[in-house]
């Protein structure tokens, strides 16, 4: 993959992606057995610069840099000279003049990313920048979907839930079409974008509808804290309509599997029982997933670096 950075799938060939689900189903083979790793990321500088809050993508990129050698540092943006007025560029410059080699950012502004990316001499990581991409979480997903049902194409896939503010929803419709999956977006009127139908998705209001025949669920979180209005009539209602629980999911297929990219609201978006059962929920495998699907773009991205510094010196 002759890439410098990973901002979102949008940019990604199908043979990319593949290139590095394969990579990262190797990694997590190795996680399992705690097999020795190389440390492809030995002598590297790793920033993660969260500026939302974050717990399982952020200990996920810690815990993927340190796997391969990396030197990695939480910068706490709370903390930052952010809050003194600095923008984000000149922090993000800022930074830059320390030469790291790897910057994981997250960031409440759809875009805000990208612009950072264009300042920056090192790899840039988006981790979710507000409702636009979220690339890592694509993958991994992905991965779970391809690790449980032997392949990532022709599945009948329901995105469930506040698709509108979700980077999470965005991401996978991109990652799935390219993939030639058949994907259905399940949710009210009201959490459902403008234009949605271009992305070659179905859009069904009703749940029991939407999840008939699918072979894998992805729930998501309601995401308040980019409403700014009431979009939904109250959580008791919204959880009625478009909750996961046994009944609506019995509409799916038999082996259907239950995503959520987390955190999760049980009793709101699911059943806490449902997240909970292993026979359906790969809730945890997403989980797991993470590390390993970070670590492979960290080592491509790096090796793509080095190639590039090399033939540089040519
Ligand atoms: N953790 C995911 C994200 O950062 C999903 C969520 O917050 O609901 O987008």
């Amino acid at each position: 993959m002759q890439t410098k950075h990973l901002l979102g799938i949008e940019p990604l060939h199908p043979h990319q992606i593949t290139e590095i689900l394969d990579l990262a189903d190797q990694y997590a083979q190795s996680n399992r057995s705690k097999a020795p790793i190389n440390d492809v990321l030995g002598g590297c500088t790793q920033i993660n610069m969260f500026f939302e809050n974050s717990t399982r993508t952020q200990a996920s990129f810690e815990i993927a840099g340190k796997r391969l050698g990396a030197d990695v540092m939480n910068m706490s943006m709370k903390a930052s000279s952010i809050n003194k007025g600095e923008t984000l560029i000149d922090t993000a410059v800022t930074l830059n003049a320390m030469h790291p080699d790897l910057l994981v950012v997250r960031h409440p502004h759809s875009g805000a990313v990208d612009l950072l990316a264009q300042k920056v001499d090192c790899a840039v990581i988006n981790a979710g920048d507000g409702r636009h991409e979220h690339p890592t979480q694509a993958l991994l997903d992905a991965l779970t979907i391809r690790r449980s049902k032997g392949r990532l194409h022709r599945l009948n896939i329901a995105i469930c839930g506040d698709i509108a503010h979700s980077r999470v929803a965005r991401s996978n419709l991109i990652l799935l079409g390219k993939m030639e999956n058949r994907i259905r977006l399940v949710g009210p009127a009201t959490l459902m974008p403008s234009g949605i139908t271009e992305f070659g998705a179905e859009v069904y209001h009703d749940m029991n509808e939407g999840l008939k025949d699918v072979d894998v669920i992805m729930m998501l979180r309601l995401q308040s804290e980019r409403m700014d209005g009431g979009f939904i009539p109250s959580e008791r209602e919204y959880y009625h309509r478009y909750g996961l629980d046994t009944a609506k999911l019995s509409n799916a297929k038999e082996g259907a599997i239950v995503m959520h990219p987390g955190p999760m609201n049980r009793g709101v978006e699911i059943d806490g029982e449902i997240a909970d059962d292993l026979s359906r929920s790969v809730i945890q495998e997403q989980v797991e997933m993470g590390v390993a699907v970070r670590m492979a773009v960290m080592n491509i991205l790096m090796r793509s670096r080095r190639e590039a510094a090399q033939e540089a010196m040519l």
